[in-house]
């Protein structure tokens, strides 16, 4: 067979050791790390990843160096000999299915959330709430040898290298950056100085380790915060890093308390490109791209095109373990891509929680969760291909079932058909793509425009030849009761985000749920994906070479006012997911977004709304209003089944089963969940 990629094929030799491809499976927390009784599991994450030729190396999550290192008082550490033989199960798990993995070691520094951490100076992060200590002379030598030890271990431990966390804002960067170091000592001051720790660890690492263990450094090549680092510095401290022993830098791309979005999905793909391809130009060691490559044309794109030695992703490899044997096969169609939302991995991560993946519910679960074949052949029908009805249908045929999706609507996807409009969703479109390629080619026979009711005379004959039924009708738009409701400038977020209502110029948002702010951003027009134009919109500079990457950010000019209201109080878009919600909100502020919380409706009028906001009478003049007040459960059929056809198996998934707090994670899962005991 042809290689489509052959230069994502290409194998990288390090001189010691090859490289079988050029993607790097890049640092992902799962939660796993944290817990040392759960390495099996851990294991079985990283070895369903790498069977059958998976990425040509993998880092674990962070696990630190030391106490003062960890990010939160849970976080895995690894200090001492005792506390490799977890990893052993990592590492021969690996080495079993033929994959190469390296550990990263994270030192959190300020960002930490314990009464320990230290940092070159005693300055808190805006995102943190404890004020790091400023480490003594001595302290710091402490820190240097427990990262040197740290690396030792992991080289005991099996693993065929370490990554050195040196972005992102953590504690090296903390050294490197006036921002952050306002030592007068050899560690502070001048960039010779400040530099030092990156070096001494760099250093000491590949003494101690020997010529024949992989050693990443991950840079921080744009920093997207003041009294960061300047190009001039970025391109130093690779030489530095690379002649003293790093055998790959990894390139990392803003600090965590930066107010520029970096990973989200409204993040135009490869728009760091740039300033890796230039970094690239002055370092001979291989240079690693990262941030928002997700498909192979891009990796392979990215590669051909000089920019970077390898390719790292993350999130694509936690949302299809197999990407990489898909895309040497000749089955990129059926990759399952990440479409950056963060919900499963990085918000539940920030939440305590272990990580998982919205598209795919088996990410982290590999060694609880699987589809095995089923031991009778049923005849399955599935009423709905929104997200839950898709995963229950393919799941089922996967497993061998025969199955039947029946759609009332010309296309598959459900709610994700709406997301898709979302400026910055788009990449929800590529979840309908897999499921339309999948759908295909597992045979599941595919009704569109097929609406099944419990009003439709015929629908008895539709499915009585089938062995159960599965339900995933989902859901329809809640309808408050406010008197004027029925009049002509109401609308509801479907008829909007559809294309089948327009909107005017004074808009008013009813309900300001996720759907509420994904309405707000669709009305203020098309988001920006030419890259110089997002770039500039987020006070980047064009060339990556100012302190920080950072200029004036461009500014819209608005010409629609839009308020968005709430009956609660407190900040509006607090169940926003917590690693994007922030730079959602940002966004909206700058388009001049206004937000009300403590609203009572009164009346809605033909040229706007009466309100009262804590006592206080208003009359908010709109063109537009838009209902985004949540939903109800579209479930008749379900209970017509129940209630009639009692000799029909049925089963209820998704916003159909419960549409409060619904979210397409839980709607997959439940999906997949259902298809796997069938
Ligand atoms: P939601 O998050 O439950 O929000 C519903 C909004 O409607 C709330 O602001 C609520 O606020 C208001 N509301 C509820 N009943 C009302 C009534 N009778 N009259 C007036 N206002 C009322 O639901 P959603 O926005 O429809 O989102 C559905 C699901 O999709 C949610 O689980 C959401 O998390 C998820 N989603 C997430 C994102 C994301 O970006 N993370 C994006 C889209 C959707 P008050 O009760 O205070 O008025
Ligand atoms: Fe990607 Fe969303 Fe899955 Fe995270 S949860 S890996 S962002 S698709």
């Amino acid at each position: 067979m042809a290689n489509t990629y052959p230069e994502i094929f290409t194998p990288l030799d390090l001189g010691f050791t090859r490289l079988e491809n050029r993607i790097l499976m890049g640092s992902m927390h799962t939660g796993l790390e944290d817990r040392p009784d759960q390495y099996d599991r851990l294991a079985g994450y990283f070895a369903e990843r790498s069977k059958g030729g998976g990425p040509g190396l993998m880092v674990t999550g962070g696990i630190s160096p030391n106490a003062e290192g960890r990010l939160d008082a849970e976080s895995g550490m690894l200090t001492s000999a005792q506390e490799t033989l977890p990893h052993r199960r990592v590492t021969d798990a690996v080495h079993e299915s033929g994959g190469k993995i390296c550990m990263q070691i994270l030192h959190s520094g300020r960002y930490g959330s314990h009464q320990q951490i230290v940092s070159a100076s005693a300055l808190q992060a805006p995102i943190s709430r404890v004020v790091p200590t400023a480490l003594s002379t001595e302290g710091i030598e402490k820190q240097i040898s427990d990262f040197v030890r740290c690396a030792e271990l992991a080289r005991l431990a099996g693993y065929d290298g370490v990554e050195i966390m040196g972005s992102e804002g953590y504690f090296i960067n903390q050294f490197l950056c006036e921002r952050t170091n306002h030592r007068t000592d050899q560690w502070g001051g001048c960039y010779e100085n400040r530099v030092r720790m990156a070096r001494e660890i760099v250093t000491r690492t590949r003494t101690a380790v020997g010529e024949d263990f992989i050693i990443i450094y991950r840079i921080s090549i744009i920093d997207l915060v003041e009294n960061g680092s300047d190009w001039e510095e970025v391109v130093s401290l690779a030489a530095t890093m690379a002649s003293n022993g790093a055998t790959i830098l990894n390139c990392g791309i803003g600090w965590h308390e930066s107010r520029i979005p970096t990973i989200s999905s409204a993040v135009p793909a490869g728009v760091f490109r740039g300033a890796v391809a230039r970094l690239r130009q002055s370092v001979t060691v291989p240079i690693v791209a990262t941030n928002r490559i997700n498909v192979p044309d891009l990796a392979e794109m990215l590669l051909s095109q000089g920019v970077c030695d390898m390719v790292s992703m993350a999130r694509p490899l936690l949302a299809d373990p197999h990407w990489v044997q898909k895309a040497r096969t000749g089955r990129a169609d059926e990759i399952n891509a990440c479409i950056a939302c963060n919900q499963a991995c990085l918000d539940q991560i920030f939440s305590g929680k272990l990580a998982t993946c919205m598209v795919n519910p088996r990410a982290v679960n590999e060694t609880i969760i699987n589809y095995y074949p089923a031991t009778v052949r049923k005849r399955i029908s599935v009423v709905g291909a929104g997200p839950a009805g898709l995963a229950a249908a393919t799941v089922s045929a996967q497993r061998g079932h025969a199955v039947t999706l029946f759609e009332s609507s010309a296309e598959i996807g459900g709610q994700f058909t709406l997301a898709r409009e979302v400026p910055g969703k788009q990449e929800y479109q590529r979840t309908i793509d897999y499921y339309a390629t999948m759908i295909a080619k597992l045979g599941v026979e595919l009704k569109l425009k097929s609406p099944l009711s419990a009003d439709q005379t015929d629908w008895h004959s539709m499915v009585q030849n089938f062995d159960e039924i599965i339900i995933s009708t989902g859901v329809r738009p809640s309808q408050p009761a406010i008197p004027g409701i029925e009049k002509a400038l109401v609308k509801n977020y479907v008829e909007v985000l559809s294309g089948r209502a327009a909107v005017g110029k004074k808009i008013v948002i009813i309900g300001a749920g996720g759907i509420g702010f994904d309405v707000a951003t669709y009305v203020f027009g098309p988001g920006l994906q030419e890259p110089e134009k997002w770039l500039a919109y987020w006070g980047i500079h064009s060339n990556f070479e100012t302190r920080g990457a950072l200029v004036p950010a461009v500014m819209p000019i608005p010409d629609t006012r839009v308020v968005l209201m709430q009956r609660s109080e407190g900040q509006l878009g607090r169940t926003l997911g917590k690693t994007t919600g922030w730079s959602h909100r940002l966004h909206l502020k700058k388009h001049g977004l206004e937000m009300l919380g403590g609203v009572t409706y009164q009346q809605i009028l033909d040229n706007g709304l009466w309100i009262e906001v804590h006592g206080e009478r208003k009359f908010i003049e709109a063109d537009t209003i838009v209902i985004c007040a949540g939903q109800q459960e579209e479930n008749s059929l379900y209970t017509h089944i129940c209630e009639n056809v009692p000799a029909l198996k049925a089963h209820i998934v998704g916003g159909a089963l419960q549409a409060a707090e619904l979210d397409a994670q839980r709607a997959i899962a439940q999906g997949a969940a259902l298809a796997a005991q069938l």
